[in-house]
């Protein structure tokens, strides 16, 4: 039992924590420095070594250029997204980057060797740290994780999360949203219904959540918060005040003395965590030429400076009960989260705000750790909440139909927060074509075969039309409850269908379990496999349309050698196709792509002026789907690529 024990992790931006459960309430499993938190930093030593957590974080003034630290601002984030980012944080990206290029953060010195890391894998070195504690802790090998992500997090955020625990060695069993799991920390799931806020004020972010709880699902229906606010601001403000009292008091100008500004920035972090204990505490600095700065503060001055600080969050909660459609009253719970909500006077803004006494038993820096463990042990089946088993706010596998080749095509992915809904288009394969199988899939492999058949069903009575030409609406939608619905509807004609499917119903953990491991030992080649048959796919559509557009007037328009350059590209495509690699036949479809341009062009006109002539377009060689560019037409009966 204890070898698949499965813990519970706060990936966060300041600090990182792992936890399990111990009998029936979780706890946070300490450091070899008995240290509940990892700071979220990590290093690399004069080997050129990672050093992770308090250890890095003195590298972060000695050798700034060697350290990095608030990573998960980068998770799943392009150049592009970044550029706000790096006015706030030195981060040192690669200078290689290539637009849509995963981000690559430079490490050491050029001259000692430099190293580059993606965002997942810095995260993976936190994550390592934590397994390793866990693993110490227990004296067994720890394999198995959730990870809370913030409730913002995007797919492509969520995704770069998953990674990160692959590259660590831990399979990430599920990703759960941090205000969901401080919630579940606090066992607000048992109440059933009700309106949950949770606050959290951390080092460097403010997220607020509103959680509508019912039947014990928890339901993020508004986010709001500010991506720089936090603790930080209150470390920096102090410190801002001790260095003008330096140079007004003592004459000494230490602003760019690195080590002096490091041993402020511990005296007022040491102030403010006292501060919110006691009445009053004293800001003692060493200073160069034998001075010494000393200053005492009350709980008084202090609060009086951070107000402005503590005031900006109120502007985010205001607009997220306002986009929730709910007035203070209506919040039933209210929880804290961060570090910085053990501050008195900002617990007293909450409790103002919402008209309600917020939860404080927990550790307001542990309480989303503790939850998530509290997750981890209902999915490893450890806890007599097996009936359970729905108290999800994300749906736990990929939703989607089966596509030409017999390919999974994702519409819903795993761990989208329910209820969600998406839409993709389609189209059809075959000339004339008036009926469409719909097969909905539930799981993580490419292949439909080696995924969870949950319904089939008929979109019938398309009027005729050449391939390509339908558009076709699929629509998923999963209420709160995990039902599906799948919809889908031709709009050309208005002929629709719909089926109702129930994706968690009858799976348990377990199976949801290995099709998620079985993704992982199989990834690589089923990415290969899906690749290969998505190509020769798109080789089959566009020498269809080749065939069609030889016996079409458009042809001996073309000069002779324009022709000979077809046929060639057209041999070479045929050939490639054969072979297994994706990647050739991608490139021949392209060159053959480009040589029909002007091809397609004239069927295109042909296609019209027949039109306006009064024959359909089918009957006119059905080239209209063309964008100009050659004759691609959407993958047969398969994702279509209207604009
Ligand atoms: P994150 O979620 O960003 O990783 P945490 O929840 O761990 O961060 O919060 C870290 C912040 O909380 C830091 O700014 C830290 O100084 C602050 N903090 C921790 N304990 C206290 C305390 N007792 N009083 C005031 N601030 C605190
Ligand atoms: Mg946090």
């Amino acid at each position: 039992m204890s070898s698949d024990r499965i813990v519970g992790i706060d990936l966060g931006t300041t600090n990182s924590l792992v936890a399990f459960m111990q009998g029936e309430s979780p706890v946070v499993i300490p450091g070899e420095d008995g240290s509940n938190l990892v700071p979220s930093v990590v290093a690399l030593d004069q080997n050129n070594q990672p050093v992770i957590g308090n250890g890095a974080r003195n590298s972060l003034i000695a050798n700034p250029e060697r350290a990095v630290y608030s990573i998960k601002r980068l998770m799943g984030r392009g150049v592009e997204d970044v550029q706000e980012e790096l006015k706030f944080f030195p981060f040192r990206l690669a200078e290689d980057l290539q637009p849509g290029e995963v981000l690559r953060i430079r490490l050491g010195e050029k001259k000692v060797g430099e190293k580059t890391f993606t965002p997942p894998e810095i995260s993976a070195l936190i994550l390592r740290q934590l397994k390793r504690n866990a693993e110490r802790f227990f004296g067994a090998p720890v394999t198995k994780a959730v990870i809370t992500v913030p409730a913002y997090f995007n797919d492509a955020q969520r995704q770069a999360t998953k990674d990160a625990g692959r590259i660590s060695g831990l399979e990430v069993l599920r990703l759960v949203n941090e205000p969901t799991a401080a919630s579940l920390a606090y066992g607000l799931d048992k109440k059933q219904n009700g309106i949950v806020a949770v606050y959290d004020l951390g080092g460097g972010t403010f997220d607020i959540s509103i959680l509508k709880l019912h039947d014990g699902i928890f339901e993020v229906i508004a986010t709001n918060g500010d991506t720089h606010l936090g603790g930080d601001d209150i470390d920096n403000l102090l410190i801002t005040i001790a260095l003008d009292d330096i140079q007004g008091d003592l004459g000494l100008d230490v602003r760019r003395n690195a080590e002096v500004v490091q041993a402020i920035r511990k005296a007022v972090i040491e102030a403010k965590i006292t501060l919110s204990s006691q009445d009053s505490t004293k800001l003692s600095v060493e200073l160069p030429r034998g001075k010494h700065y000393l200053r005492e503060i009350t709980r008084q001055q202090f609060e009086q400076l951070i107000q402005p600080i503590i005031d900006r969050t109120v502007g985010p909660c205001k607009q997220a009960l306002k986009d929730a459609g709910l007035k203070p009253e209506q919040i039933d719970e209210v929880v804290l989260v961060g570090g910085s909500t053990r501050i008195p006077k900002v617990r007293a803004l909450v409790k103002e705000m919402f008209q309600r006494e917020p939860h404080t038993d927990l550790n307001p820096d542990e309480v989303v750790a503790l939850g998530a463990a509290v997750q981890a042990n209902i999915l490893g089946g450890g806890s007599e909440a097996t009936e359970n088993m729905l108290l999800l706010d994300v749906t736990p596998l990929s939703l989607g139909i089966e596509v030409a080749g017999g390919v999974t095509d994702k519409i819903i992915l795993r761990n989208s927060t329910i209820p969600a809904s998406a839409t993709q288009f389609y189209t059809t394969q075959i000339d004339g074509q008036a009926n469409v199988a719909i097969h909905v899939l539930q799981g993580e492999r490419e292949l439909a075969k080696d995924c969870r058949s949950l319904a089939r069903f008929d979109l019938k009575g398309i009027p005729p039309m050449a391939a390509g030409m339908a558009r076709i609406e699929v629509k998923f939608l999963i209420d709160a409850n995990g039902i599906l619905s799948v919809s889908a509807r031709e709009q050309r004609s208005g002929k629709e269908a719909e089926i109702q499917v129930q994706p968690s119903y009858g799976l348990t953990d377990q199976q949801v379990e290995s099709m998620i491991l079985d993704s992982f030992d199989s990834a690589e080649e089923d990415f290969r496999k899906r690749q290969v048959i998505e190509a020769r796919n798109e080789a089959g559509t566009i020498l269809a349309a080749l065939e069609k557009g030889k016996k079409s007037p458009a042809w001996g328009v073309l000069m002779t050698d324009e022709k000979k350059k077809i046929a060639k590209l057209e041999k070479a495509l045929i050939a490639v196709k054969a072979e297994e690699d994706y990647q050739a036949i991608r490139k021949a479809i392209e060159v053959l792509n480009q040589a029909t341009t002007r091809l397609a062009e004239l069927m295109m006109d042909s296609a019209v002026s027949a039109a306006l002539k009064g024959k359909t377009m089918d009957e006119a060689g059905d080239a209209a789907e063309d964008r100009g560019e050659g004759l691609t037409a959407p993958h047969p009966m398969a994702k279509a690529e209207f604009e």
